[in-house]
């Protein structure tokens, strides 16, 4: 296996049930069931294992009422990924859903846009509105990881390790990030909530949470410019994601998906 090639899962670890007018700025005139899944991903190659997103956990579930299906600690060991061993995390950015969990990756350094801890701590976090998908612990928790010498900042596209760079994306947080990962399928982009679910991308519509509508969609063009093709985009949201690929091994069914297979194949 060549030194840039990485294999690459969804780990799903929550859901909230919802319907399908709260996805979508305007709504939606279907108005049906459209629950989302949350996930963190595991990228896993020759440097090592890298988690992208750290998730929440029961008590932030709870706070938030959001349900969680399998503990992210949980999912990373059904992997064979020990999350005290891990020594690096990318953050997408630092909403509550992303960016939780601080004490379960203590050796990891945690890799995130200047942009998104100026946005987390700065004048925009004065407005209730902005607020909303923040949490102060979470935003303090990285905070003190900046004192303890485990943030790297990036400004824009960065290369982490071979076949795996970082690229600013902003609209939805105003420092969000998508992770670009070589793969023996090609280059798979982990959008995460650069777009929250396929219908996004694809139908150029817009998640109500938002700095910026207009880089949001400029986002979707940055995406498909990653991509190797339009199903190379793993949204971060998508229940989907679960039906497009098959799960790791026996008895992760549901759970823990493949990326680097092709869409729609079995094992
Ligand atoms: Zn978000
Ligand atoms: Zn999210």
């Amino acid at each position: 296996m060549s030194d840039d090639i990485h294999e690459v899962y969804a780990i799903r670890y929550g859901q909230h049930s919802r319907r399908s007018p709260e996805n979508f700025i305007g709504g939606d005139p279907h108005d049906v069931l459209q629950p989302l899944d949350y996930f963190v991903w595991a990228i896993v190659g020759p440097s090592g294992t890298i988690v992208v997103d750290t998730g929440f956990d029961e008590v932030m579930g709870r706070r938030r009422q959001r349900q969680i299906v399998k503990p992210v600690r949980d999912g990373l060991l059904a992997l064979g990924v020990a999350p005290e061993s891990v020594e690096t995390v990318i953050i997408s950015h630092m909403h509550y859903d992303h960016c939780g969990n601080y004490e379960v990756f203590p050796r990891a350094r945690y890799h995130l846009q200047d942009r998104e801890m100026a946005y987390g701590t700065g004048r925009c976090m004065c407005h209730a509105h902005q607020r909303i998908p923040f949490e102060v612990d979470d935003v303090v928790a990285m905070v003190r990881k900046v004192f303890a010498g485990r943030v790297v900042f990036h400004d824009g596209q960065d290369t982490l390790a071979p076949g795996i760079t970082l690229h600013h994306v902003g609209g939805h947080s105003k420092g969000l990030q998508c992770v670009r990962v070589n793969t023996r399928r090609g280059h798979v982009v982990l959008a995460a909530d650069a777009t929250h679910l396929y219908s996004h991308v694809n139908e150029g519509r817009v998640f109500p949470i938002t700095y910026s509508v207009a880089e949001t969609l400029e986002g979707y063009a940055t995406l498909k410019r990653l991509a190797d093709s339009p199903d190379h985009i793993i949204p971060g949201h998508d229940p989907l994601v679960l039906e497009r690929y098959p799960f790791a091994r026996t008895g992760l069914e549901k759970w823990v998906v493949d990326l680097t297979r092709e869409v729609g194949s079995r094992q």
